[in-house]
């Protein structure tokens, strides 16, 4: 049975909190569903109460959307099952879960899909959203895993959502986010893995050491997850953290990071052969909830010298030492689902790159904020077209547009017409119905 809570009750802040400490909302109500009837009762409540809704996975969104003020939160963490069929390969895993809870019971079978890096983000707002994970060269995005979904929509119907039943809503939820409903199960395909070879190599920061990644990534096997954060060590040093997995034998690792090491000394190496579920917590300390967090993202494609210097002068004018500016390498199986195949879609890009601007104290949100804003102006001429849903704060329509591209944009917007016309959840990276019905 679901419990629900009001402003005064124990346990109200702590279930309003989310990651991104910037985002402080109080919900008139939050329901903490037990089971997919609860949702559906929660939805009805809030159609009836005229209460804007929130919908709470792992609480990871940046952009705070788990939470709203004054409305009714469908909290889903105590929906955190997760099922696994090790004959057929495949897991059904509840609506609130996290990567920890996927991976510890997957890897029990030897079995993984690709997920996020760190273990307390949401299953649910991270595959909605597309999902890019250490195996995405060998599997794509995780929502190229999905196979199936049930989820509640905005009118209280149970709809299920896979190739033979609504492939078209199947379609939408691979990237078009929280749009059409709240998702209560998802089912996955597994693929198997045994143990990886992985962890943070960090090297002196230089335009340089840029160059050399972009070479390296470009000869990246599958195998090989790669992202750079470029950071200040507590010491006040520039540096290039590689956090690399690679997700195969040792034996074809070590070529692989004998290449890495070659041209730069790194100043610590953490690489290590490890179980895919330490790796997949390895990052855990590092991500804090509870920081200040602002982002900017696009798709890029290669580094050109001209977007190398453009990356150094926004990395060297950041206004937080927390703040950092990633590369995410996009290569392999991710690129080989067709444009259009599913709603997320890096065709063509190289990197996702994320101005990642993070601080502590509340007095410098303003400038932190302009940091974020004004250095992702300076990249924007290196840019790619599109952009990861998940990793947009607050953008206008126009952007979540351009982020999907218009074709896909508006594919979704008429799955939307049909599942959601009032924008019941638009508390998301919202793809607005054509003439909201109330
Ligand atoms: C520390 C950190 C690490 C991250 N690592 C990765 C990574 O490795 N790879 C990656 O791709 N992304 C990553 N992300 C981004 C992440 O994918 C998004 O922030 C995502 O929205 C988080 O999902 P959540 O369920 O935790 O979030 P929540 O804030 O709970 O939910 C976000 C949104 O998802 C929707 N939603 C959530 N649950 C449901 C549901 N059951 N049904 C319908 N809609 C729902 C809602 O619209 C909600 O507003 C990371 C983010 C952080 C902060």
């Amino acid at each position: 049975m679901s419990r629900t809570l009001r402003p005064g009750d124990a346990g109200y802040d702590e279930a309003r909190r989310v990651f991104n400490g910037m985002i402080d909302r109080r919900p008139a109500l939050i329901v903490q569903c037990a089971d997919e009837a609860d949702v559906a009762a929660a939805v009805t409540q809030a159609r009836e109460r005229s209460l804007e809704v929130a919908v709470r996975g792992g609480g990871h969104n940046v952009a705070g959307n788990a939470v709203c003020d004054g409305g009714l939160v469908i909290d889903l963490s105590r929906m955190r099952g997760v099922e696994v069929d090790p004959v057929r390969r495949r897991a059904r895993v509840q609506g609130g879960a996290t990567w920890g809870d996927f991976d510890t019971a997957t890897q029990a079978h030897g079995l993984a899909t690709p997920g996020g890096v760190v273990s307390s983000t949401g299953v649910a707002g991270l595959t909605l959203g597309g999902g890019i994970g250490v195996l995405r060269g060998l599997y794509g995005l995780t929502c190229d895993s999905l196979i199936a979904a049930e989820l509640v929509t905005a009118s209280g119907e149970r709809v299920s959502a896979s190739a033979d039943e609504n492939s078209d809503l199947l379609w939408g939820l691979r990237g078009g986010g929280g749009n059409f409903g709240v998702v209560t199960s998802f089912e996955f395909a597994l693929h198997p893995l045994g143990s990886v070879v992985s962890g943070l190599i960090d090297f002196a920061y230089s335009r340089d050491f840029l160059k050399f990644y972009d070479e390296f990534t470009g000869g990246a096997p599958d195998e090989l997850a790669f992202d750079l954060v470029v950071h200040r060590s507590p010491d006040a040093e520039s540096v290039a953290s590689v956090f690399a997995c690679f997700c195969g034998p040792d034996e074809a690792a070590a070529p692989v990071f004998d290449r890495l090491r070659s041209r730069f000394a790194p100043l610590r190496d953490g690489l290590a052969t490890r179980s895919y579920v330490e790796s997949q917590r390895m990052l855990d300390a590092t991500s804090p909830w509870g920081l200040r967090n602002y982002w900017k993202t696009n798709a890029m494609g290669p580094l050109t010298p001209a977007a190398i210097e453009a990356f150094d002068e926004v990395f060297m004018s950041a206004k937080s030492p927390a703040s950092q500016v990633q590369l995410e390498h996009l290569h392999g199986a991710l690129h080989r689902t067709p444009p259009g195949a599913n709603a997320a879609s890096f065709a063509g890009a190289k990197y996702n790159l994320l101005v990642n601007a993070k601080w502590t104290d509340a007095g410098r949100d303003e400038e932190n904020i302009r940091w974020a804003r004004d250095g992702f102006a300076v990249l924007q001429p290196h840019l790619g077209s599109g952009a990861y849903a998940n990793y947009l704060v607050n953008e206008p329509r126009e952007r979540v547009r351009q982020a999907y591209g218009a074709e896909t944009y508006d594919r979704l917007v008429a799955l939307k017409d049909r599942y959601d016309p009032a924008n019941v959840f638009r508390l998301n990276q919202n793809i607005e119905p054509t003439a909201p019905v109330l």
